[in-house]
C-alpha cells in the first residue's frame, strides 16, 4: 500500500520451518482498506481508459519482471510457505503463463461482438462487449500464494479493473513483492494494491466499495464472505477447498496412476486444494496399485521432498483424522498418527477406512490419502461424488477416461495425468458445492470479471412497428400468423 497508509499496529511472517521472522507488515484498519479502494477506484478508470492493447503491453511488462526476478521470488515464497525451490518456481511459471494468456486473449474473449437479432428484430443491429467492473478486491490463501491469487488477479488485470489484493496472514511478503514488482511496471497509478493483515483486513475488504470479491480460502470463510458481501449486493467468487479424488480403473496404467496419487497426495505437503485426498481403486487391480503407492510413499521424505507445514495448527487437523481413521478400523501401510510432528508430517497412506470418517469427509489438506476398494467403476464415481465438496477430480483409465470424467460432480478433472488442468490457461478452473462457484483462468475467468454490455442498434425502422401504441390490430394479425408459421409446426 502506499505511504498514505495510516497504519501502526504490525505483524510478523515467520517461516515455518525456523520460525525466523521473514519480514513485518501493516495490519491495515478497515478506514485504511476504504482508503486503498477509493485510490483503485481513481486508477481503474484510467486502468480500464488504455484499452486491451495498452493493458496487454503494460501486464507483459509486470510479466517480464516476474520472469527475470524468479529467483528473489522463489526465495520469498520458500521462506513464507516453507516449500522447496522448485515447487515454488513451478507456481510462478504457472503463474506467467496465465497473465500472458489473459493479456493476449481478452480481447477476443470481452470485445465487442456481434449477435443475430433474430427475424423480428432484423432491423436492429446486435451487440455485447464485456466491460470492466471497476474495483475487484481479491482475497488469497498461503498454500500456493503466487499461482492462487494471480488466477484472480491477472484476469481482472487483464479484464480492465484496478485491484486491491489482501494476501494470506503467512504470505504477506508475497502479496507485497507482487503489488510492488507491478507498481515498477505501472508506475503511472495504483492499479494493483496490496493491504496486509489477518481476517478482519480481509472482511473490510469485502464490506468495502468494490465491485466484486475474488475469495480463495477455505468453505467455512467463503461462507462469512459471501454473507458481508450480500450487504452490498457485491458478487463474489469462492475458490474453496477440496476433498479430491483419484480413480483407477481395471484398465489403467498402474504405475502412472501410483505416481500421480503419491505426487498428487504429499507435494506440498498435501497443502494443494486440487490435491488428492482419496482414492478409489477397482478390486481388479487394488491390491497391485496399493503395492505401488505403499513403495512409491515410502520413498518420500517430509523436509527433502516437501516443506513444513505452512500453519501450524493444520497438525492437529492431520493428527485428528488420523488418529480418527486408525481408530475406526484404517490401517496405515505407511506412517501413521505418529509421523505428525511439530513442524512437518511425514507421508501416510490409510486403507480400510470407513467412507463416513473424517478422513474421508473433510478436507486434511496435509500430506495423507486413503485408498479405497471398489467392485467396479460405477461403484467409484458413486463414493467419489458423495461428498459435500466438488472441485478437481483425476480418473486413470485406458478406455473409459472421458465417460468417467463426464461423470465425477467437480469443476475440473484430469484424465490419466495428475493436476494436468490447473496449468492449462484456456480451461476454467473452480468448483461445485462446498468448493464454491464461479470460475478463474480461461475465457470464462476473464468474463467472471467484467459485466456483459448488450446494445441493439436499429439500422431502419421496420414496417411493422411492434413497441408502440400506434401499432395495428392488421400488425398484430401478421405477427401471429408469422409465429405460428415459424413455431407452430412443432406437434409435441
Ligand atoms: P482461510 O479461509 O483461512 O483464509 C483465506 C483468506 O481469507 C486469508 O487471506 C484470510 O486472512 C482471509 N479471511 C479470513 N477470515 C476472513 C473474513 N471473515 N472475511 C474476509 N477474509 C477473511 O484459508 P487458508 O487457510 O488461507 O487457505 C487454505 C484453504 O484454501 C484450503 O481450504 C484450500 O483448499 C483452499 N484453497 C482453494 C483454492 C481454489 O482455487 N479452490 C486454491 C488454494 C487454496
Amino acid at each position: 500500500m502506499t505511504s498514505t497508509a495510516q497504519a501502526v499496529e504490525t505483524f510478523p511472517s515467520l517461516d515455518p520451518a525456523t520460525d525466523e521472522v521473514v519480514g513485518t507488515h501493516p495490519v491495515h484498519s478497515a478506514e485504511d482498506v476504504a482508503a486503498a479502494v477509493g485510490r483503485a477506484r481513481r486508477a481503474a478508470a484510467w486502468w480500464g481508459g488504455l484499452g486491451f492493447a495498452g493493458r496487454a503491453e503494460r501486464l507483459r511488462r509486470w510479466k517480464g519482471i516476474l520472469a527475470r526476478r524468479m529467483p528473489e521470488l522463489c526465495d520469498l515464497v520458500k521462506a513464507e510457505t516453507g516449500k522447496p525451490t522448485g515447487d515454488a518456481q513451478l507456481e510462478i511459471v504457472l503463474a506467467i503463463e496465465h497473465i500472458e494468456w489473459a493479456a493476449r486473449n481478452a480481447r477476443k474473449v470481452l470485445g465487442s461482438a456481434r449477435r443475430s437479432p433474430g427475424l423480428l428484430l432484423a432491423n436492429q443491429a446486435a451487440t455485447v462487449e464485456y466491460q470492466p467492473l471497476g474495483v475487484v478486491g481479491v482475497i488469497g490463501p498461503w498454500n500456493y500464494p503466487v499461482f492462487t491469487p494471480l488466477g484472480s488477479i491477472g484476469y481482472a488485470l487483464a479484464a480492465g479493473n484496478a485491484v486491491v489484493f489482501k494476501p494470506s496472514e503467512y504470505t504477506p511478503g508475497v502479496g507485497a513483492w507482487l503489488a510492488g514488482t507491478f507498481a515498477e511496471a505501472v508506475p503511472e497509478h495504483p492499479v494493483l494494491q496490496v493491504v496486509t493483515g489477518f481476517g478482519d483486513t480481509g472482511a473490510a475488504l469485502t464490506r468495502a466499495d468494490v465491485d466484486k470479491i475474488a475469495f480463495t480460502g477455505s468453505a467455512a470463510t467463503g461462507k462469512k464472505i459471501m454473507a458481508a458481501a450480500a450487504e452490498r449486493l457485491t458478487p463474489v467468487v469462492i475458490e474453496a477447498g477440496g476433498k479430491d479424488p483419484l480413480l483407477v480403473d481395471a484398465d489403467a496404467d498402474l504405475d502412472a496412476a501410483a505416481d500421480a496419487a503419491v505426487w498428487g497426495a504429499f507435494s506440498n505437503a498435501g497443502q494443494t486444494c486440487v490435491g488428492v485426498e482419496r482414492v478409489y481403486a477397482h478390486a481388479a487391480v487394488y491390491d497391485d496399485f496399493v503395492a505401488k503407492v505403499t513403495e512409491r510413499a515410502r520413498g518420500v521424505r517430509a523436509g527433502e521432498h516437501y516443506g513444513p507445514m505452512t500453519m501450524r495448527s493444520q497438525l492437529d487437523v492431520v493428527r485428528r483424522h488420523l488418529t480418527d481413521a486408525l481408530a475406526r478400523g484404517g490401517r496405515a501401510l505407511v506412517g501413521g498418527a505418529d509421523s505428525v510432528g511439530d513442524r512437518y508430517a511425514g507421508p501416510t497412506v490409510l486403507v480400510d477406512v470407513p467412507e463416513d470418517s473424517a478422513a474421508v469427509r473433510e478436507e486434511t489438506f496435509g500430506p495423507t490419502v486413503t485408498i479405497t476398494r471398489v467392485a467396479d467403476m460405477d461403484e467409484a464415481v458413486a463414493k467419489a461424488n458423495d461428498s459435500a465438496y466438488g472441485l478437481g477430480s483425476t480418473v486413470f483409465s485406458r478406455r473409459r477416461g472421458m465417460e468417467l470424467a463426464r461423470r465425477l460432480r467437480t469443476g475440473m478433472t484430469a484424465v490419466n495425468a495428475p493436476l494436468s488442468f490447473a496449468g492449462i490457461a484456456t480451461l476454467p478452473f473452480g468448483g461445485v458445492g462446498d468448493s464454491g462457484f464461479g470460475r478463474i483462468h480461461g475465457p470464462e475467468g476473464l468474463r467472471e470479471f467484467a459485466r456483459s454490455k448488450a446494445i441493439a442498434r436499429q439500422r431502419f425502422a421496420m414496417p411493422l412497428a411492434l413497441t408502440t401504441f400506434a401499432r395495428s390490430e392488421k400488425t398484430d394479425r401478421i405477427v401471429s400468423r408469422l409465429i405460428a408459421t415459424l413455431h407452430g409446426r412443432h406437434s409435441r
